[in-house]
């Protein structure tokens, strides 16, 4: 069923839209709840949610979107995602089926929709440990290249060789490393929302033990609740999760989410929480800190309005 005409959509032809759309490969859904689509399990329903079969269907999709100047979101797994409780009010573009890992002599060629514990059971099963820092972070290649996703001592963007993005004027351009302005929790491709379509990782450097890894992250990570990981960066030298801490703030709630016990920069959602009560939180705990240390915490994971 089609969302009514005009209430929730930009004033565009949605008919010759949705058409255009319908005749690319891959599933196309209406009003989709995105609860199920994100690790903290919170937020409306989308708009149109299309989930293309191939990189082309996908290139195809966000040309569409351009052309018809229809807003549109990449979602890898959603793990680093807060939607609002309105929705979103566009086009979310999935990439859940677009996988697929090519191993070569000395690096891993993998396409955006892979999930990260995939990739690392292919190349360890190869034996090589050089990637297991991303061990325990559920997200997908794409997404974890946005955010340059990683550990104090090594990002995915450090491992990177190129990756393939679709550049604003519709064009499949190849990046190197250096192109991609890596930074903590943020790149190029985030800041102008370059799609990622594949990246080639270099499978060098010091190997992880991925199983100490796991271990860890186990002890000191609310990992069977529900959440999107770090809320906040750590400001420079800092850890937000003990300043969170040291402000007595482990443990407070507003409605079902809570400031995890185990690990204060987690928030949980304790089963139906709604997006306001976790921006509530939020702002409680940025203002808490705020008084406390004088620093004020900025958001790792990303906010979408509705
Ligand atoms: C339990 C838990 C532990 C975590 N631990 C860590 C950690 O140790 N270190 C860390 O850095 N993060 C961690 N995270 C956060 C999160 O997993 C990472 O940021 C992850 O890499 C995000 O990937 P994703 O596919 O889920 O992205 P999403 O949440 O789906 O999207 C994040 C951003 O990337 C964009 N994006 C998604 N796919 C693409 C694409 N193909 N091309 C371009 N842009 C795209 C989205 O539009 C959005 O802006 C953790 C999260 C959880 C829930």
């Amino acid at each position: 069923m089609l969302p009514e005409k005009g209430t929730f959509l930009p004033r565009i032809d949605q008919s010759a839209f949705t058409k255009e759309l319908c005749a690319l490969r891959g599933n196309l859904r209406f009003e989709e709840p995105l609860v199920c689509h994100t690790t903290i399990g919170v937020g409306g329903k989308a708009a149109f949610f299309f989930s293309p079969e191939r990189p082309h269907a996908l290139v195809e999709t966000i040309r569409c979107c351009r052309r018809y100047g229809y807003p549109y979101l990449l979602l890898g797994a959603g793990s680093n995602l807060l939607f609002s409780d309105c929705g979103y009010p566009g086009l979310i573009i999935s990439t859940e089926q677009l996988r697929g890992i090519t191993l070569a002599e000395g690096s891993v060629q993998v396409f955006a929709g892979e999930p990260l514990p995939a990739l690392l059971n292919t190349v360890n099963r190869a034996g090589i440990r050089s990637l297991n820092f991303l061990a325990g972070i559920p997200g997908s290649l794409g997404g974890a290249i946005a955010m340059n996703t990683g550990i104090p001592q090594r990002t995915i963007g450090d491992t990177i060789e190129e990756v393939a993005v679709l550049n604003p004027h519709g064009e499949v351009m190849v990046l190197k490393a250096k192109d991609c302005g890596f930074s903590y929790r943020q790149s190029r491709i985030l800041e102008q929302r370059l799609p990622v379509l594949w990246a080639r990782l270099r499978l060098d450097g010091r190997p992880y033990d991925r199983g100490e890894i796991l271990t860890h992250r186990r002890a000191s990570q609310p990992l069977s609740a529900l959440s999107a990981g770090c809320v906040f960066k750590n400001p420079r030298g800092l850890s937000a999760g003990r300043m969170i801490d040291k402000a007595g703030l482990k443990g407070l709630s507003v409605g079902m989410a809570k400031v995890s016990e185990k690990h204060a920069n987690f928030i949980v959602n304790l089963g139906g929480a709604r997006c306001a009560e976790i921006r509530k939180l939020i702002d409680i705990v940025r203002q808490k800190v705020y008084k406390s240390f004088r620093i004020l915490l900025e958001l790792e994971i990303e906010v979408i309005d509705g």
